[in-house]
């Protein structure tokens, strides 16, 4: 009987369950069994995904001289991180995600990059944008004014064989897909249930509102503009599609009201009523959502119907 390469969802689930932060750290805490760990993924680099690995192979790859001492920190990664069938041994997913995490540099990581030059202007006083990396933070601000457009953590294997323009490309992908996920309800971080509100009283310098989500799970927060979390709706994407400006692909921080609320007005607090006014070819786009951010209305107003 042939085993299936991945684990099925059931497995995940229990492994997922079974195992609580703390022992997932004491049962890593040791470096044999994270070069166990690394030696697996080196094996099967240049494999499929679903190749198993002999025990002998895997114990070439790791450097220790005892194999009972091999052996035994090899059994402890069995129930949670690996998986030893008649071919060999494989990732369990938690094992895999390991040491993805460790090879991103997540844990390991003290990479600091720039600044170097980002798309866009200022929207407050159209300087030039400058990209800067440390403390596996991501920063664009304006080289003149010094305003941040965004600041939002990537982790340090972004780096990876890509030239900054690349590394931009894909951190816009990352942290739009982060406040798409948000924007449904799901935390980016955990997966788990994520609450948003609007915040008429924020204390970000220079807005007046701004969207804040909560995970209940993690305690992970998100705070940003409305038009950052507006990206993956539909009918702002058409919007900007029919008139030439491709949103999924365009570096969000480019888009003002991305990055700032200056097109944003407060219609009411008592129910919350926040609109904002998208601007694209002298055409407009209005969005009102109310205090959860369920969109309540969208109007699209011509250049050639205001003037
Ligand atoms: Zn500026
Ligand atoms: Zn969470």
């Amino acid at each position: 009987m042939s085993t299936p390469a991945d684990d099925s969802p059931e497995e995940r689930a229990a492994e997922a369950a079974d195992l609580s932060p703390s022992e997932a750290f004491a049962l890593l805490g040791n470096e044999t069994r994270i070069d166990i760990l690394q030696g697996l993924q080196d094996a099967t680099a240049d494999r499929p995904e679903s190749a198993a690995v002999s025990f002998s192979e895997l114990y070439e790859q790791v450097d220790v001289d005892d194999s009972a001492h091999f052996n035994y920190h090899l059994k402890q990664l069995l129930d949670h991180f690996v998986r030893k069938d008649e071919d060999g041994y494989r990732f369990r997913t938690p094992g895999r995600k390991v040491v993805r995490s460790v090879f991103a540099g997540t844990f390991t990581g003290r990479t600091e990059v720039g600044p170097f030059a980002a798309p866009g202007d200022c929207y407050h006083c159209e300087g030039d944008l400058r990209a800067r990396y440390a403390d596996e933070r991501l920063v664009v601000e304006c080289d003149d004014c010094g305003r941040t457009h965004v600041d939002y953590p990537f982790p340090p294997g972004g780096f990876d064989d890509r030239t900054p323009e690349e590394f931009l490309d894909a951190f816009h992908h990352h942290v739009r897909h982060h406040y798409c996920l948000a924007a449904d309800g799901v935390c980016p971080e955990c997966m788990g249930r994520m609450e948003t509100t609007l915040d008429t009283e924020t204390e970000v310098p220079d807005w007046t509102v701004a969207v804040v989500h909560a995970c209940e799970r993690c305690d992970n927060r998100l705070t940003s503009t409305l038009g950052l979390n507006l990206l993956d709706t539909a009918a702002v994407l058409t919007f900007f599609s029919d008139r030439g400006v491709d949103l999924t692909t365009r570096p969000f921080w480019t888009n003002d009201w991305c990055v700032s609320d200056r097109h944003t007005t407060v219609l009411s607090t008592d129910p919350t009523r926040v609109r904002l006014d998208l601007p694209c070819d002298g055409d407009r786009l209005s969005v009102t959502v109310d205090e959860t951010f369920s969109l309540l209305e969208t109007t699209v107003e011509l250049a050639d119907e205001t003037s």
